[in-house]
């Protein structure tokens, strides 16, 4: 299964998701407050696993630190 990446408006962090393709637009309850997070594009950032299979360190960081807010919709890398 594809792995999402979500921004939750709350806690201000990305948090990803191993989702079906057909739930790929809905939204996912943040982990930590539930809140409803809408998924980000992140073509630019999500699958950059390191070889330990860590995943937190690219939110925010990396190649995509100028659309990190919300969204990757200004960044077409
Ligand atoms: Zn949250």
């Amino acid at each position: 299964m594809p792995i999402y990446e979500y921004y939750c408006p709350e806690c201000k962090e990305k948090f990803e998701k191993l989702c079906r393709l057909s739930q790929a637009d809905e939204a996912a309850e943040c982990p930590k407050c539930k809140t409803s997070s809408k998924r980000v594009l992140s073509k630019c950032a999500s699958f950059s696993k390191d070889s330990s299979g860590a995943t937190t360190s690219v939110a925010g960081g990396g190649g995509c630190s100028s659309c990190g807010s919300s969204s990757c919709t200004s960044c077409h890398n």
